[in-house]
C-alpha cells in the first residue's frame, strides 16, 4: 500500500506509522517525491488499509493495485535515477554502456575500454562468466577477467559492469565491479536476484528469453525487496518464431515498461539482433522509444572474437552510432551523457573544489515548470535547488548577490531568434562568466484542466512566441477560440489553473502540465518541430566550470567595442580569421548613451588554445574594449 503523509507531519508521528507498519510485518520505504512525502509498505500482512488511514499525520491510504509493489510506478511517480559510480541513469538522460562481449585478456579490454571511451561510452561491459549454450564454448577468463576490466574502468574513468551467473561468487563480485548484470538466462534465478539485491548494488537486469514485461519487473521487484532499489531494466529481444534475426527485438516493451515501473530501461541492440549491421538501425529504434540508454558489443577484432563476434561492432560503427544518438537525443527531449554535464567547481584559496551538486541554487527565468527549468536540470541534475525569477535582470541579479550559485539563461531561438535582452545583460555585468552552454527542443502542448474536451475550449492562453509556433494548430483545431497573449508560457498554465475554468486552455512545456496535475490534450502542437532554444549557463567569476576534461572546452564567446572609423570592425574581425578562429555567430548590440556606437558579440570555435589566447592579446590592443565572457563545451 502507498501512505500519503500530512504535508506537516511531525518527526514523531512519522516515526510511529512506521513502527505501527513494521511491527505488522510489512517492510517500509520512504519516498521523498517534489510534492508528497509517502511511505510504501509491502509484505503479506493481511493488514486492512482503514486501520492506515486513521493513524495520525497519514494522508491517504492507496493500495497497490500490481503484483510488483516497489517496482511499480503506483508507489512512485518520479523517474529513479540510477547511479552507477560518477555515471547517472534515467531521467532525461541517454546513458550509453559499451564494450566487448568477453574480456578476453588484459590488452583486449584496455583497448576496446579506450576506443568507447573515446566515443563517449559512459560505462564499461565485459562478461567474465559467460553463460553459453554449448559448454564447449568460451566460458570467460573469471575472476582474472574482472581484474582486468576493473584496471580498464579505472584507466578510463568508467564505471564497470559485467554478468553474475552464481550467488556464489556474488561477494567476491562486489570488489572488482561497480554494477552487476542478471543475465537473460538467469532473469527468474531467483536464488541468485536475491543474493545480488542483498549487495544493496546497482543491477542491469535483461529481460528473460521468454519472460512477458510482468515477469520482468516481478524479478526487479524480486532484487527490491532483497535490498536494492538501483535496478535498470534492459530488454535484449525475445524468442519468437522469426529465425531471421538471434531473437526479436521487443522495442514496444520499452514504454510499456516505462509505463509501469519507476526504474529505468534501456535496449541491448547486440543481442536483440546478433547481427551487426542491424546495431545502428535497432539502437536508434530503441533511443527513438524513449529508453534511457544501451548496451553495446563492441570489439577491435570481431572476426577473432571468442564470443558474440557476429554482433559487435568495430570501433568506428561504435562512433558513427553515438554520434547518430547525439543528433537524435533532442528530439526524444534527451541529453546524451557523453556530453559532459557541467562539475561545479569553484576556486577557493587557489585550489579548485568541487561543489555538492544538492546544496547548488540555480536561478531562471519564468514561473515553475518553464523551458527555462528544464534547462537548469538538465545541466545540472533533475533534484536541484531552482529559483524562478521574473526578468532576465534579476537571474544576473541573483547570481551577483550569490542568492543563486548559476543562473541559465536563453540566448537565442531557432525560430525566434536571438534574444537580445540576455546579450544585453552580458555585456552590462561584467562580473559574470559564461561556464556552459544547454539545448533543449521546444516541444509545445495544449494543456487543460483533467477531463477539458477540445470542444469547450474558448480561450487559449501563452506567451506570444508559444502562439505563434502554434498557429497552424490553433487555426485548423481551435479556429473559434480567443488567442490570449501571456506574458510566459508556464505562467499561463498556472493562471488556467487558477481559474479553474474548463473552458481555457494553454499552450506550454510538458514540465508546466506536470508541476500544476494538468491535462496535456495535445502534445507537439508546435507547427514547426525544429523548435530549439539555446541556454547559456552564467555564473560569477570566481565560479569556474570543469569540465570531464578540460579538453572538452570547445566554444568561446565575446563581446568588443572599435573605434568609430571605416574598416575597424573588418580589423577586429581579421583578426579572429588570422588565429583560424571559426567564427559562429555575430551580433551587434548598440551602446547606451553613445547614439550609433555598437558593442559586437561573438562566439568562435575554440580548438587551439594557444591560438586564441594569441588572438584575444592581439584583439585587447586593436579594439576600444574587449572582454572574453566565457569558454565552454557545445554540442553544436
Ligand atoms: C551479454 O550481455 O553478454 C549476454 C550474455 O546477454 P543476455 O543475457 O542478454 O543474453
Ligand atoms: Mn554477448
Amino acid at each position: 500500500m502507498i501512505v500519503i503523509l500530512n504535508k506537516n507531519i511531525t518527526k514523531k508521528q512519522k516515526s510511529s506509522i512506521i513502527s505501527f507498519l513494521e511491527n505488522k510485518g510489512l517492510k517500509v520505504k520512504e519516498i521523498i517525491g517534489q510534492e508528497d512525502t509517502i511511505l510504501g509498505a509491502v509484505g503479506t500482512s493481511g493488514l486492512d488499509i482503514r486501520e492506515v488511514a486513521q493513524l495520525e499525520g497519514v494522508s491517504s491510504v492507496v493500495p497497490i493495485s500490481k503484483p510488483y509493489k516497489l517496482a511499480s510506478r503506483e508507489l512512485k511517480k518520479e523517474d529513479t535515477i540510477v547511479q552507477v559510480g560518477n555515471v547517472k541513469i534515467g531521467g532525461n538522460r541517454i546513458a550509453i554502456m559499451a564494450g566487448p562481449c568477453a574480456v578476453e585478456s588484459e590488452e583486449q579490454i584496455m583497448s576496446i575500454a579506450k576506443e568507447v571511451r573515446d566515443s563517449g561510452a559512459v560505462i564499461l561491459r565485459g562478461g567474465a562468466f559467460k553463460p553459453r549454450t554449448s559448454p564447449y564454448s568460451f566460458q570467460g577468463l573469471k575472476e582474472e577477467g574482472l581484474k582486468y576490466l576493473r584496471k580498464a574502468g579505472d584507466t578510463y574513468g568508467m564505471p564497470v559492469t559485467t554478468e553474475v551467473v552464481s550467488p556464489s561468487d556474488v561477494e567476491m563480485m562486489t570488489k572488482y565491479i561497480d554494477m552487476f548484470q542478471i543475465g537473460a538466462r538467469n532473469m527468474q534465478n531467483f536464488e541468485l536476484l536475491k543474493a545480488v539485491g542483498a549487495t544493496g548494488m546497482p543491477v542491469l537486469l535483461k529481460r528473460g528469453i521468454s519472460a512477458t514485461i510482468e515477469e520482468w519487473l516481478m524479478a526487479a521487484e524480486y532484487l527490491m525487496a532483497s535490498g536494492t532499489d538501483q535496478i535498470v531494466l534492459c530488454e535484449r529481444g525475445i524468442r519468437t518464431y522469426e529465425t531471421a534475426t538471434r531473437n526479436t527485438l521487443d522495442v514496444s516493451a520499452i514504454p510499456v515498461a516505462q509505463k509501469l515501473t519507476h526504474l529505468p530501461v534501456i535496449g541491448d541492440p547486440s543481442h536483440a539482433t546478433g547481427i551487426r549491421a542491424l546495431v545502428n538501425p535497432m539502437s536508434l529504434a530503441i533511443i527513438a522509444s524513449g529508453a534511457s540508454g544501451l548496451i553495446v558489443e563492441v570489439h577491435n577484432h570481431p572476426e577473432e572474437a571468442l564470443s558474440d563476434g557476429a554482433q559487435s561492432l568495430y570501433p568506428s560503427q561504435f562512433e558513427k552510432l553515438m554520434r547518430d544518438i547525439q543528433t537524435m537525443a533532442p528530439v526524444v527531449g534527451k541529453s546524451l551523457e557523453r556530453i559532459p554535464r557541467i562539475i561545479p567547481t569553484t576556486i577557493k584559496d587557489g585550489e579548485i573544489v568541487q561543489d555538492k551538486i544538492d546544496s547548488l541554487k540555480i536561478s531562471f527565468q519564468g514561473e515553475r515548470g518553464a523551458f527555462s527549468e528544464l534547462a537548469c536540470r538538465r545541466t545540472f541534475d533533475e533534484n536541484c535547488k531552482v529559483i524562478p525569477l521574473k526578468e532576465f535582470s534579476d537571474v544576473f541579479e541573483s547570481v551577483m548577490k550569490r542568492e543563486s550559485d548559476y543562473g541559465v539563461i536563453p540566448i537565442e531561438n531557432t525560430l525566434g531568434g536571438t534574444i537580445n535582452d540576455n546579450i544585453d545583460n552580458l555585456i552590462n555585468y561584467p562580473d559574470i562568466t559564461v561556464v556552459g552552454e544547454q539545448h533543449i527542443r521546444v516541444i509545445h502542448n495544449l494543456i487543460v484542466i483533467p477531463g477539458t474536451k477540445i470542444e469547450d475550449i474558448k480561450k487559449v492562453y501563452s506567451h506570444p512566441q508559444g502562439l505563434a509556433q502554434c498557429d497552424k494548430y490553433l487555426k485548423s483545431k481551435l479556429s473559434s477560440a480567443e488567442i490570449v497573449p501571456f506574458f510566459d508560457t508556464a505562467g499561463a498554465v498556472a493562471f488556467i489553473k487558477k481559474q479553474n475554468d474548463p473552458s481555457l486552455a494553454a499552450i506550454a512545456g510538458a514540465p508546466a502540465a506536470a508541476y500544476h496535475n494538468m491535462e496535456i490534450l495535445e502534445a507537439g502542437i508546435e507547427s514547426h518541430p525544429s523548435n530549439y532554444t539555446r541556454f547559456y549557463v552564467i555564473s560569477r567569476s570566481e565560479r569556474i566550470a570543469e569540465f570531464v576534461s578540460a579538453s572538452k572546452i570547445n566554444k568561446a564567446s565575446m563581446v568588443f567595442s572599435v573605434t568609430h572609423q571605416a574598416g575597424s570592425l573588418f580589423e577586429a574581425l581579421a583578426i579572429l580569421s588570422e588565429f583560424g578562429l571559426n567564427m559562429k555567430k555575430l551580433e551587434s548590440r548598440p551602446i547606451e548613451g553613445k547614439p550609433w556606437e555598437y558593442s559586437f558579440f561573438v562566439e568562435t570555435e575554440l580548438n587551439d588554445k594557444d591560438n586564441f589566447e594569441k588572438a584575444c592579446e592581439k584583439m585587447k590592443t586593436t579594439c576600444s574594449s574587449f572582454r572574453v565572457l566565457g569558454k565552454f563545451h557545445s554540442t553544436n
